[in-house]
């Protein structure tokens, strides 16, 4: 069986307080990667798991209401370091993505879809339903900037469709096998944002969904700010929690992998936010 080589990759970084996003740490800035990843499928090529930021995002920071996002978490960034431009310094040429997996719409996550224009986008329908409607100040409020998604955004959608799962991605009982072939799976974790999704890749020929999570990586996103969090537990401060879009279904959704990851012990994590972890030989 084939397998999809996963590339751990940052945009940009934001600034935000240590101890909101690790119960007990100092109160001072700390700099977070913009984490994407770029997935080389055997039958579809570069496939992008969300994509960083770009000089869209800092350009919306420079206007209300998008100014008050950027007030709140500053954004370090610089042209070179875009999704698009690191795919060309990798031989591809933005069009040549055809395929866009987002797990969420923050900002921080969708800031380059405009620069792929042959992309569909693979998407929970629940989390762009919720945010579709929302404009100004309320959108702001969500991290949501309507002005980064391409003005064909709706109609290069694809719905994840979700079915029973695998035994081995269990507590999970529901995902999305997103091309068909049991390479990439996307698992609902709504809370931290609706519609939050992470996924399950096989990167090796034959991983075992049922082994230990030898030849499997899992893209967590924003589950966890730190890999470390998501593999020993560890919670956010209260503050924090403030910024969730549902803080009940964010903690279960953190339980749900949590669980997971003790059944898969092999499996390698990247959270979008913290170092990926080395890759398994
Ligand atoms: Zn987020």
């Amino acid at each position: 069986m084939s397998a999809v080589r996963v590339v751990a990759l940052s945009a940009g970084e934001c600034l935000n307080l240590e101890a909101l996003t690790r119960r007990g740490a100092p109160w001072r800035p700390h700099a977070y990667p913009a984490g994407f990843a770029l997935l080389l499928h055997p039958r579809h090529g570069p496939v992008l798991f969300d994509t960083g930021y770009t000089s869209r995002v800092l350009a919306s920071m420079r206007r209300w209401p998008g100014w008050l996002y950027g007030l709140v978490t500053p954004v370090r960034f610089t042209p070179h370091q875009s999704a698009a431009a690191q795919l060309v310094r990798r031989g591809f040429t933005p069009g040549d993505v055809r395929h866009l997996i987002v797990s969420h719409l923050h900002a921080d996550h969708v800031g380059a879809l405009r620069d792929f224009p042959a992309a569909t986008f693979h998407l929970d329908a629940s989390g762009w339903a919720a945010l579709r409607g929302l404009r100004g100040m309320r959108a702001v409020r969500r991290a949501y900037l309507p002005e980064l998604l391409p003005p064909d955004f709706e109609g290069r959608c694809q719905p994840l469709q979700y079915e029973t799962a695998p035994p081995g991605l269990a507590p999970f009982d529901q995902v999305a096998d997103v091309f068909g072939d049991g390479l990439v799976y996307a698992l609902p974790v709504p809370g931290h944002a609706p519609g939050m999704i992470a996924l399950v890749v096989r990167t090796s020929p034959g991983a075992d969904l049922n082994g230990a999570g030898q030849g499997l990586t899992l893209l967590a996103s924003d589950v966890a700010w730190n890999v470390d969090a998501l593999r020993q537990g560890g919670e956010v401060h209260s503050l924090a929690r403030l910024a969730f879009w549902n803080a009940t279904q964010e903690r279960l959704s953190r339980q749900w992998v949590r669980q997971w990851l003790a059944a898969h012990p092999q499996a390698r994590v990247i959270v979008s936010h913290d170092e990926p972890e080395a890759a398994h030989v």
